[in-house]
């Protein structure tokens, strides 16, 4: 609703901060690594509460030890930018990975399920795309991409 001129790599950072005493306490380390990015028309609350639920899946799904990798980079062809989120847990059953985007669908014990589904609606309202990857046992990928219009 409230669009303007964003620095995605700023409101990640902004992200990667409020996370990171919540990270140290689960032993997991949260790795940001930036590419110079245009900005992007967008709502900057709703970006940072997408990055955020897809950043605390990531970490309540890591190991001690672990690192959560988040990245960004620019595809200047598609002219869309790229937010990867990497961890190293153990990954989504692949007869889950259908179900993951639901509303209410958790494997956690006091999970919503909701914070995927929301996310996905987020990224969508921009025109983007939001999509995992998974290797059972070494983690999960989710790869968010947001068109740069304009
Ligand atoms: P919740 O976190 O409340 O369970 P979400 O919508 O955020 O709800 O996530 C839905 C489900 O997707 C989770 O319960 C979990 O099974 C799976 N999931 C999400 N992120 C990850 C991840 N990084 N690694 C493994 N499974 C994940
Ligand atoms: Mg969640």
């Amino acid at each position: 609703a409230d669009k303007r001129e964003c620095d995605v790599n700023e409101e990640l950072g902004n992200m990667v901060t409020l996370l990171s005493a919540q990270a140290r306490g689960c032993g997991v380390s949260l790795d940001l690594s930036r590419e110079t990015l245009p900005r992007l028309v967008a709502d900057p609350e709703k970006l940072r509460q997408a990055f955020l639920n897809i950043m605390l899946n990531a970490i309540q799904a890591s190991p001690e030890g672990g690192t959560v990798r988040v990245s960004t980079s620019f595809d200047r062809k598609g002219g869309s930018i790229e937010i990867r989120i990497a961890d190293q847990g153990a990954g989504i059953a692949p007869d889950a990975i259908a179900q993951i985007f639901e509303p209410f669908f958790t494997t956690k014990g006091s999970g919503t399920g909701l914070g995927l589904s929301i996310t996905k609606k987020i990224v969508e309202g921009h025109g983007g795309s939001l999509e995992v990857e998974s290797e059972p046992g070494r983690g999960a990928t989710f790869r968010v991409r947001l068109p740069v219009s304009g």
